[in-house]
């Protein structure tokens, strides 16, 4: 009766359990947000918790049934609360903490949903797919340090907790899980997130690049230089730069769309439009002028020879407040 297309599978190790809700560190003034709760194996124990409250969101009506039935006259009932939908479309209600064994096709959306949501919450602990664990606390230089890296660990701390075998659930998943905390950072980061995440993603279009030569790419280039115009026409270049632009809701809730796309296998190595730009090209309209500029950007910084992959999140945000300090915008 479970269903693969749901991600059903059932924690069914106790002590696993216990020590999930060990690591989250409950208050007893905590509104904890469970997702997937299944059959309600972890959502006993977080109510035994102590917990002021729990919000469980489950899409399957029939798992929704047989959560109420379980919990239908427990002591701990009326601290229940059991919210029948899609949790990437619903509101989220208010939360402290999220605790979750989560279907993982879910992942990067729910991810950044979560980030994005306010007020923001004290720290999430969720089970992931082992390899998006590790993208999640990825550092500069590891093979798995990718934008997805990049952007979470621009919004929070992350940080690995558990190792979890397959047998851990039934029926079992075909790939290992971790569980993983993560901690929004507060206040978060000053910086526009279109803007950045428009660099990051530029940065990661092939793996093992310089840059130098992936903002010498034609599609780079012409996207650029389209911010710069719409930029310089409406006067905005000084008034946008780095540092003024404050991180709206909004502008996480975009970045969270936007990396929806990122897909695990092959979101690093996309075989796209690699044509560079010639100097002769772009003669013509004064393009090549433009090209020099952003190539005079990167050397400033000592970037041309570097590669996305070994750059830190202070790289990257020095890297963007030099091109916004230039006027160049990646949004
Ligand atoms: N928490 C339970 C446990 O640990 O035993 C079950 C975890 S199971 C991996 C994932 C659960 O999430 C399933 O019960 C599934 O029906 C539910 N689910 C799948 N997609 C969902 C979605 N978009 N929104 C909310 N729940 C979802």
């Amino acid at each position: 009766p479970f269903e693969k297309s749901k991600g059903q599978h059932i924690l069914r190790n106790p002590a696993l359990v216990d020590s999930i809700v060990a690591k989250a560190g409950l208050k007893p003034t905590d509104t904890v947000l469970e997702i997937g709760p299944g059959t309600g194996n972890l959502t006993k124990r977080l109510l035994e918790a102590g917990v002021k409250a729990v919000v469980a969101v489950e899409l399957d009506p029939r798992m929704v049934l047989e959560l109420n039935r379980r919990f239908q006259g427990h002591p701990l009932s009326s601290r229940l609360k059991v919210i029948q939908g899609d949790v990437l479309k619903c509101d989220l209600p208010y939360f402290d903490i999220c605790v979750a064994n989560i279907p993982y096709q879910i992942s990067s959306p729910l991810t950044f949903k979560l980030l994005s949501h306010r007020p923001i919450f004290r720290c999430a602990v969720i089970m992931f797919q082992r390899e998006f664990a590790m993208r999640l606390v990825a550092q500069p230089g590891d093979s798995l340090y990718c934008r997805l890296s990049v952007n979470v660990q621009l919004l929070s701390r992350v940080s690995h907790l558990l190792k979890v075998g397959r047998n851990n659930f039934r029926p079992p998943p075909k790939v290992d899980s971790s569980v993983v905390r993560i901690e929004p950072r507060k206040p978060p980061p000053p910086v526009s997130f279109k803007e950045w995440d428009g660099l990051v993603r530029i940065c990661f279009n092939r793996k093992n690049k310089t840059l130098g030569s992936l903002f010498k790419q034609k599609r780079v280039l012409e996207l650029l230089g389209k911010n710069y115009k719409t930029m310089q026409s409406l006067q905005l270049a000084q008034d946008a730069e780095m540092g003024e632009e404050k991180m709206s809701a909004d502008d996480v809730a975009l970045l969270a769309n936007m990396v929806e796309d990122l897909s695990m296998e092959t979101g690093d190595e996309k075989e796209d439009d690699e044509m560079e730009m010639d100097d002769a090209d772009m003669a013509g309209d004064g393009a090549a002028t433009f090209k020099e500029k952003i190539m005079g950007i990167l050397q400033q910084g000592d970037f041309a020879e570097k590669r996305g992959s070994k750059l830190s999140q202070v790289d990257f945000l020095y890297l963007l407040s030099l091109f916004n300090k230039a006027g160049i915008h990646f949004s």
